[in-house]
């Protein structure tokens, strides 16, 4: 069995399963959001009754993310319904954007959109969240109502996005009916070369097999590529998955994994026993690739879908409007730290936003310095807008006052995962999707730009 279909044998109570097979599941952790929660809990409220209990109140995790820092009452309505409905079931793991558990978050317009309007408990970004509060394990199925929970892969766990009438069901029972997805293999080898980073690595990918290559299917990637490869940059690989249709990404168990979940486990005080999985001899893939990460590019994924590859040497011509780094994909600590590394000392020359994903990575870059400065103070000199207010902002759109949101029609460079038309914003705007370190070296020349003229000695 592949390690996909380990954790789904295990999750189902039976020996073996194999691709195809419908089982039902035991889910470790259904995560919900401000988008999609309203909707599972009517869901939920529907077919269990007004008074049901959801089925473990530790087991079901609320992150309001999406559409936060915002005056649009609707949006803010549906964190109201999320915090409604935690203090009805008594859930323990919310992670609300104020303090006051009867209060409602109103926009302080003498803050403005950059100075920080969250309080103590809020975690940004779920998908960027759930591993840095101590919600993923190797060898666990985790649920959630948003298509890139395939990040959590990362961590050797079966990680996917579920449909709210899913959602509201396993909400209820703790169950679902899944087939077993065939396995796509992806053996990394070799090293990545300066300039070029993990956000590289999957545009190359889907590059190769198209942005409907692994409908359904699982993306296996292991080999002695990964060793070299940080928790954030196989966070980037695997939280891709879905751009190419995948059901799941999955990485192996190592020590890296080991070291991350035990930390944060133990930091935040959730459950510190894991299973991983390993691999077997008996795999059976539908799909072999070999990478070797010495050979790949600084590569950018053209409008209008992340399949569109090209690479960035090849890009010089054309002209951007704007860059943008954040999202779960591309707003992590090393994200900003590799984007800062490009830009330090000079100047940009288009509209540059930074939204870090999570208010941990606020303080990272609040508080790391780099000589006299701090790497925030770098950026903001280097004439990115950073935000404090961690969360999706502009990468699915949102409301018409999302920091960053292009509102107009434009061409935008991303460390973002997705460029459908009108996915940032404006239905005729053109997103470029790439790497940290090409966002940074595109915005110091107003053109899409390969990182590695600009790299430092
Ligand atoms: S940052 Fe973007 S991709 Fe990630 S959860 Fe938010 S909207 Fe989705």
């Amino acid at each position: 069995m592949t390690l996909t279909e380990k954790i789904l044998a295990r999750a189902s109570g039976k020996a073996r399963v194999q691709a195809g097979d419908n089982v039902w599941v035991k889910a470790d952790i259904l995560m919900t959001h401000d988008v999609c929660g309203p909707g599972t809990i009517g869901v939920f409220k529907r077919e269990f009754g007004k008074s049901a209990k959801v089925w473990d109140k530790t087991k079901v995790v609320i992150i309001p993310d999406h559409y936060i820092f915002t005056a649009d009452s609707k949006s803010n309505r549906n964190v109201d319904i999320l915090r409604d409905f935690v203090n009805e079931q008594g859930i323990t793991y919310f992670y609300d954007v104020i303090d006051d558990p009867k209060g409602h978050w109103v926009f302080d317009a003498s803050k403005g959109m950059l100075q920080r309007q969250y309080g103590s408990n809020y975690a940004g970004v779920c998908h960027t969240a759930l591993p840095q509060k101590g919600h993923t394990r190797p060898g666990e199925i985790l649920f959630g109502t948003d298509s890139h929970t395939c990040m959590a892969g990362a961590f050797n766990e079966f990680a996917t996005g579920i449909g709210n009438t899913d959602a509201g069901f396993v909400m209820g029972t703790g169950k679902l009916l899944l087939k077993v997805p065939e396995t796509m293999h992806f053996r990394l080898e070799g090293e990545l070369q300066p300039g070029v980073m993990a956000k590289d690595i999957i545009l190359h990918c889907i590059g190769e097999i198209g942005f409907d290559g692994a409908t359904y299917r699982a993306m296996q990637f292991d080999g002695a590529g990964v060793a070299s490869l940080t928790i954030d940059d196989r966070m980037t690989i695997a939280n891709m998955a879905i751009e190419a249709g995948g059901k799941n990404g999955i990485f192996e168990f190592d020590a890296r994994t080991q070291a991350f979940v035990d930390y944060r486990c133990q930091l935040n005080g959730t459950k510190r026993e894991y299973q991983p999985v390993e691999r077997e001899r008996d795999e059976k893939f539908v799909y072999e690739m070999v990478v070797d990460l010495s050979k790949l590019e600084p590569t950018v994924a053209c409008h209008p879908d992340p399949g569109q590859r090209k690479l960035a040497k090849e890009m010089g011509g054309v002209k951007l409007d704007r860059a943008y780094i954040g999202s779960c994909t591309g707003g992590k600590t090393s994200d900003f730290l590799e984007f800062a590394r490009v830009l330090r000392g000079k100047h940009v020359v288009i509209d540059t936003f930074g939204v870090p994903a999570t208010p941990e990575i606020v303080h990272d870059l609040q508080s790391a310095r780099w000589g006299e400065k701090t790497v925030w103070q770098i950026l903001v000199e280097a004439g990115v807008q950073m935000t404090e207010n961690a969360g999706c902002a502009a990468c699915l759109g949102g409301p018409v006052d999302t920091f960053g949101r292009m509102n107009s029609p434009m061409k935008c460079i991303s460390a973002t995962n997705r460029n459908f038309p009108g996915r940032m914003g404006h239905k005729e705007s053109q997103v470029f999707l790439a790497s940290p370190a090409t966002v940074a070296a595109s915005a110091l020349t107003g053109k899409i730009t390969d990182p590695r003229q600009s790299l430092p000695n």
